[in-house]
């Protein structure tokens, strides 16, 4: 097992262990790709939410809210392209009766190549020691650039074949490059079909009144449908944006990985709507902003990059991923989108309504253009935890793991102490917890030793230990132990709500 998979399940085993994540209906043996949130796993989830509430519909005065509802009118799903385009193409093994994405079998076989080259790096690299220069290995090794032709042959086919979506064609690469299913070992793979992601359901009470109507796959189109709603009764002049936070449903065909690629999730998306023409440069302002909301979580720069598509979708004209390092590797965790006038024009079309914009100062009406931000709150919050668990060696020798999650992301803001279970320190502590716990979410523990006690505080990651011992009694100090660096200052009760409001503010 490669380190960085030995980090993703202890990253999954905590955050179970602390109420964190735990699999959805775990005592009838789970339900796949499905997960609930826990005691510790809401506070972190309703927080990053807030964040990025705050963040986007607080802080700019041009952009609003709204929660539109998950069950739409199906001719949406028709105009937004869903009912014909959301799918994948899926194959089945006959043996193992798996099902895998084609595309998702290619690209594993892909990375498997890769995987070998970075063998041939690290069997040079000690070959070679100290004069080891890995880019020129990396342009001039046979072997290397023999995986590297290979690679970009396959890539090129993959994408052809995918733009295409040419089932047979799929079929055919997996067959020449030997593909075997990873359970049963074996090759023998039905046709390639598409399978669209969308959960439907039945609609209305009476059977000659139902309809078939889709979960949401996606929280973007309730907003375009409210485009005019909004924009009218906001008296919104653009550019402006409207958010919104929800659950989106798609049935996805591997899912793995934990909460990365699940089939019900949380998206927060923004739509911004622009004057033609000029959705580019919002398009770069977006990234920008979207980056920054990213750092500003105590995660360092290199944890991120920015991936631009160069294979755009047919109503985009710019796109690009923020895609962060996982213990997987770097995939996609939000995606910024010029989707110029595609979504509002074809809700025009279908439900027969102008979706239009007065533009006063070009004294014209014209359907505005949409630069779109779109992040999983799942996806971040794995972001969060698999960035923040560390396991650190002290200096005494002992070992402790901590949450490093920025202290205005952290479930607990504090926890109150009494270093003895008697004296009249329960009491006292009782008496600080109430100062606290409207302003924070606090926690009270007197079970164990103070020293146990540090550590499952730091385990769900809360920045600040408060200890009432019995000089608190005396003199209205108490400890506080601090979760980093685990260093301890005595201060006075009135101290500590300023104390931890000043670690809560957000360093942008
Ligand atoms: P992917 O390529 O990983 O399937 P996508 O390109 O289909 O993602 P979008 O449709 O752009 O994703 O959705 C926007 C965001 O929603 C993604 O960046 C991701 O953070 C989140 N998201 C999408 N699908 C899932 C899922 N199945 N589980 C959790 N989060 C998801």
């Amino acid at each position: 097992m490669s380190n960085n998979e030995d980090l993703f399940r202890k990253v999954i085993a905590h955050a179970k262990e602390y109420g964190f994540v735990f699999q959805s209906s775990e005592i009838y043996d789970g339900l796949s790709a499905v997960y609930d949130y826990g005691q510790n796993g809401v506070e972190l989830k309703n927080n990053i939410r807030d964040y990025w509430w705050r963040s986007m519909v607080q802080h700019y005065e041009n952009i609003v809210g709204i929660d539109s509802a998950i069950f739409m009118h199906p001719t949406i799903w028709k105009a937004s392209g869903h009912v014909d385009a959301f799918s994948d193409p899926m194959i089945d093994n006959k043996d193992s009766k798996k099902r895998y994405r084609a595309d998702v079998l290619v690209e594993d076989y892909v990375a498997k190549l890769e995987a070998k080259i970075q063998k041939e790096v690290t069997k040079a690299a000690k070959r070679f020691g100290d004069t080891f220069d890995e880019g020129k290995y990396l342009t001039t090794n046979p072997r290397v650039l023999g995986y590297r032709e290979k690679i970009e042959k396959i890539k090129a086919r993959l994408y052809k074949v995918m733009d295409d979506e040419n089932l047979t064609d799929i079929r055919k690469l997996i067959e020449e490059l030997e593909i075997a299913c990873p359970v049963s070992g074996s090759r023998n793979w039905t046709e390639v079909r598409q399978f669209n992601l969308m959960f439907s359901t039945q609609f209305g009470s009476l059977s000659e009144d139902t309809s078939i109507i889709y979960l949401r796959p996606e929280t973007a189109q309730g907003i375009f449908v409210n485009y005019l709603n909004v924009m009218k009764t906001g008296r919104m002049k653009i550019p402006f944006g409207i958010a919104q936070v929800g659950k989106a449903f798609r049935n996805e065909i591997v899912a793995r990985q934990f909460i990365f690629r699940m089939r019900e999730f949380e998206q927060m998306e923004m739509q911004f709507f622009v004057r033609p023409g000029e959705e580019l440069k919002w398009f770069e302002y977006w990234k920008d902003q979207r980056l920054r909301w990213h750092y500003a979580m105590d995660i360092p720069k290199e944890k991120y990059r920015l991936y631009e598509h160069e294979k755009l979708a047919h109503y985009a004209n710019a796109a690009s991923d923020i895609e962060f390092e996982f213990p997987f590797g770097f995939k996609e965790l939000e995606g910024i989108h010029s989707r110029t006038d595609f979504d509002l024009d074809a809700h025009q079309e279908y439900s027969g309504k102008k979706l239009q914009y007065f533009d006063p100062d070009l004294n014209k009406s014209y359907v505005p253009y949409v630069v779109e931000t779109s992040i999983g709150l799942d996806r971040t919050f794995l972001a969060i935890i698999s960035y923040g668990y560390k396991e650190e060696k002290l200096e005494d020798g002992s070992e402790r793991v901590v949450m490093c999650i920025a202290p205005f992301l952290a479930p607990i803001k504090a926890a109150v102490l009494p270093l003895v279970n008697k004296d009249g320190l329960p009491e006292k502590a009782r008496e600080i917890m109430d100062i606290l716990k409207f302003d924070y979410m606090c926690q009270y523990e007197e079970k164990d030793s103070i020293g146990r006690r540090y550590r499952r505080q730091d385990a769900i990651g809360t920045p600040y230990c408060i200890t009432v011992d019995h000089q608190t009694l005396e003199d209205n100090t108490v400890t506080i132990r601090e979760r980093d660096s685990m260093k301890q200052d005595r201060i006075g009760i009135d101290k500590i709500s300023n104390i931890i409001k000043e670690r809560l503010k957000v360093n942008k």
